[in-house]
């Protein structure tokens, strides 16, 4: 895959793997492996946002912490502004963590209920020493009002808020350590839809505001359409396509792709869509389909499907796709 030239690469995925064990019920039965992600590559602009979608099960959320080192990768290279992380130590690791941030589905699990906002803020900020302690209240009340919420928030604690309100205190502890790259894992997939709308309007903001690069794992396929500049499609652990939003929307090549898109209501009722309704289930990662992952589900699917698995191949600017019939479906 080529970067775009005028583009900056912040970060750069090479042939990531991320394999859990499962337990066997016999001693001699070989060890099999949840292959949850399996050989992805992709690279993410700098002050960008690429989602990452798919179904329940397809990696994308797997990919977000094995880029953070949550979890260890199995195998594979991920480059941040050119250098390989997966070699820091806890010390050059730890210093990193400050510029590349999560945001999870659920603030109120990865908020402390025991701490004030000011306490999770003054935390967040004296672990990375990011500001000298005497700045650090101009700095909270500055993080405020920056994600929309009041001096007052300060001594309230996580349960006091709303879900919305809690999203954004979690969004102003990311905010907190001056972070360049943040990981936003199913952020808004709890909020009612007017919430969600709010949060990704001021995620929008903040991106403008500070540069921000944005990595968001997404399984609704309207919210990534509202707030992204590229958008790569998993399936069972594969990468299937990647392509600019538009051309993604507009100009779909993966059949998995297609029936993704044929999903999302239309706002307009004159626009009539084809709604694709795959056969059967997401096939186990344990023990995934040959060839091309898809070939169980997709009704183009032939004997060379089975056999052969599609290479991502770069079928217009900027999109790519791994499917041995795309230039033919796309006729
Ligand atoms: Fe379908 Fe074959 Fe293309 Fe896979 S390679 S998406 S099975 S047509």
């Amino acid at each position: 895959m080529e970067a775009t030239k005028e583009k900056k690469v912040l970060l750069k995925v090479e042939h990531l793997k991320q394999y859990f064990p499962v337990k066997t019920d016999s001693f001699f039965k070989p060890k099999a492996f949840v292959k949850a992600v399996d050989d992805i590559s992709f690279q993410l602009f700098e002050g960008e946002t690429l989602s990452i979608v798919g179904e329940s099960g397809c990696g994308k959320s797997t990919t977000g912490r094995a880029i953070l080192r949550l979890d260890e990768p199995t195998d594979g290279k991920v480059y941040y502004s050119g250098q390989d992380i997966l070699h820091f130590n806890k010390k050059e690791m730890r210093k990193l963590r400050g510029e590349l941030q999560v945001i999870f589905q659920d603030p109120f699990a990865s908020l402390n209920p025991r701490q004030t906002v000011k306490q999770i803020l003054n935390e967040a900020m004296a672990i990375q020493e990011v500001v000298a302690k005497p700045k650090r209240m101009d700095r909270m009340l500055e993080l405020l009002d920056y994600v929309g919420l009041p001096p007052e928030a300060l001594d309230r604690y996580p349960h006091e808020f709303s879900g919305g309100q809690r999203q954004r205190i979690g969004i102003a502890r990311a905010l907190a350590v001056n972070p360049k790259l943040i990981i936003c894992d199913e952020a808004v997939s709890a909020l009612d839809v007017s919430i969600q709308a709010q949060i990704l309007n001021l995620l929008k903001k903040l991106q403008r505001q500070f540069g921000l690069t944005f990595l968001f794992i997404s399984h609704d396929l309207s919210v990534v359409r509202h707030i992204s500049d590229r958008v790569m499609v998993m399936y069972l652990g594969k990468v299937v396509e990647i392509a600019d939003k538009k051309d993604l929307f507009d100009s779909p090549l993966h059949p998995y792709t297609k029936a993704l898109l044929s999903s999302i209501p239309v706002p307009n009722p004159a626009i009539q869509r084809e709604r694709v309704i795959l056969k059967g289930d997401v096939p186990s990662p344990i023990d995934p389909p040959s060839g091309c992952r898809f070939h169980t589900r997709c009704p183009f699917a032939t004997e060379k499907c089975k056999l052969e698995e599609p290479a991502l191949r770069e079928l217009g600017t900027n999109h790519f796709v791994s499917c041995h019939f795309a230039e033919k479906l796309a006729q």
